[in-house]
């Protein structure tokens, strides 16, 4: 593994002013509440700092929303419904999203480097982000105009059945993917016809303002309100607000758990997209390097920091030995540094947060026989000392019942398996509590199909990982969650059905 830089602390500086200097052109002047149209204070005239992993410099202060900054964005919200939103036609919203896709894609740049200052992600994967941002807006704007309903001659009535729109929605996010999350809540909910009132991670809160600030013109005041703060307080006023009619969650199994249960208060409908820890089943006749390459993206695009990472591998024993001393000299080959650069492979973790946690399941698995191929700890490198870095990590020799191989680590971290035995394998493969995606490798059509089959997850890919396609739907079984994003059939989360029972006589 190399690092951007061989002279320590002269080259931490360096990163820091780059740093500051990217943070004055792009992190945004209004770090408020977007609530009807405008930006302002909470009430409580409160504020969190939100913070660069890469340097752990203070970004910006952003309003801390609570729960009466909530009842005001809902209720600004319903006004916008009522008053204008309800109106627009399916063409007008069309007009509406397309605009938004334009103008992220305009902002592409920008967008990026925010997005990386704040997250830590390489600013070359935070570009692909804000192109699929505005592929979500551009895929609703699409399908806006299918609302099919049905009309039903029985006698002495005639029925219709039609979908409506809930009106009010609320929808929380979290920090791995902020603005592509933001986009993929808010496209679907505006195309079907509802207002919105959002709430972005704490940790990454500065993209879904600044789209707020960038489509604030497009978009009818309190049709998009965005109400950044902490979970338990912004959050769960959010999920729990007895006039938002639909909520929905992207975040960790725990916490959607609980948002299930406070939606059972008021009997709200709910969308949960949850935690993994996916299968990665690797066949023998693959051709290794090119194994290697989706492996090694499956596990540590975007720093491991992706729900659907394809955090298991199993490896047949034919391929395992070639296969792994692959991994390791891929691991080997990555650059770790500065996620501003363009060359750099893997960036900091989110926060210190989410080391300490990644750091906990390393020192489980060394404590419960994990044998480490490559990392198992944090860079060496005193360049890297002030980041949020956590270094790529293979590991091999754990039961698949100990924690690193069943909890969502939600960092760089591979753990590895052998299998000769495919009934064997697969059983461990579903082994888990999760079940939101998957990955199969081989060029066997037969193999690729039973595996796909076998696989209990919402999303297999065969032979590639990752990539994401406006149109096929994505969501989990099990503990991964309830519904599906990405696809006309989010359009139905996000509408009720209603019928006209109508006597003819
Ligand atoms: P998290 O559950 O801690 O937080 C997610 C969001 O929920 C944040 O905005 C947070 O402020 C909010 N929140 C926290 N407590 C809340 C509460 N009591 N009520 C309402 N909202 C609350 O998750 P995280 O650490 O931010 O994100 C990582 C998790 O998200 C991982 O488990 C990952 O797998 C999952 N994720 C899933 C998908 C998917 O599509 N399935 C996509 C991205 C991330």
């Amino acid at each position: 593994m190399s690092t951007d830089s061989d002279s320590g602390s002269d080259e931490a500086s360096a990163v820091r002013q780059r740093h500051r200097d990217a943070a004055d052109e792009v992190v945004p002047e209004q770090t408020g509440l977007f609530i009807d149209g405008e930006f302002g204070a909470a009430a409580g005239g409160e504020t969190f700092d939100t913070v660069d992993p890469t340097t752990g410099e203070v970004l910006a202060s952003v309003a801390r929303g609570r729960e009466a900054d909530v009842d005001r964005a809902v209720e600004a919200a319903w006004t916008a419904f009522e008053e204008t939103w309800s109106d627009y036609s399916a063409g007008r919203r069309q007009r509406v999203l397309t605009a938004i896709a334009d103008t992220i894609e305009e902002h592409t740049d920008e967008l990026a480097r925010l997005e990386s200052l704040d997250n830590g992600k390489p600013v070359s994967e935070a570009k692909i982000d804000v192109r699929g941002a505005a592929e979500q807006f551009r895929y609703f704007a699409g399908v806006v105009r299918e609302n099919p309903g049905e009309t039903m001659n029985a006698g002495s009535r005639y029925g219709q059945v039609i979908t409506e729109p809930y009106g009010v929605v609320g929808q929380v996010i979290p920090w791995n993917f902020p603005l592509l999350m933001a986009s993929w809540k808010l496209a679907p909910a505006l195309a079907a016809g509802n207002c919105t009132v959002l709430k972005p991670a704490e940790q990454t809160p500065l993209s879904a303002l600044r789209l707020a600030e960038l489509v604030g013109d497009t978009v009818p005041d309190g049709v998009v309100n965005v109400v950044p703060g902490y979970g338990e307080e912004a959050g769960a006023a959010v999920t729990g607000h007895p006039d938002v009619r639909k909520v929905a969650f992207t975040g960790s199994t725990a916490v959607g758990k609980q948002v299930m249960k406070s939606a059972a208060d008021t009997v709200t409908d709910v969308t949960l997209e949850l935690g993994g820890k996916s299968p990665v089943v690797v066949f023998p006749d693959v051709d290794v390097s090119t194994a290697v390459r989706l492996v090694s993206s499956a596990i540590f695009y975007n720093t491991g920091e992706c729900c659907e990472a394809g955090s298991r591998l199993f490896v047949h024993d034919d391929v395992a030995d070639d296969l792994l001393e692959g991994l390791v000299a891929a691991v080997d080959d990555m650059t770790i540094g500065d996620p501003l650069d363009e060359d750099t492979d893997l960036g900091p973790k989110v926060s210190r947060e989410q080391v300490d946690r990644t750091m906990e399941y390393l020192d489980a698995a060394r404590e419960e026989g994990g044998e480490f191929l490559a990392g198992g700890g944090q860079p060496d490198d005193e360049a890297l000392a002030e980041g949020c870095y956590v270094e790529p990590t293979l590991v091999e020799g754990l039961d698949h019942d100990s924690t690193p191989a069943q909890e969502e680590i939600f960092g760089p971290v591979l753990t590895v398996f052998r299998w000769d035995d495919y009934d064997e394998m697969m059983e461990l493969a579903n082994d888990v509590d999760y079940g939101l995606a998957g990955g199969v490798i081989t060029d066997d059509i037969t193999k690729a199909n039973r595996a796909a089959r076998d696989i209990e997850a919402g999303y297999i890919w065969v032979n590639s990982y990752h990539d994401l396609v406006p149109g096929l739907p994505f969501g989990g079984y099990k503990q991964s969650g309830i519904g599906r994003e990405l696809s006309a059939e989010t359009l139905d989360h996000y509408r009720q059905t209603k019928t006209i029972n109508l006597s003819l006589r």
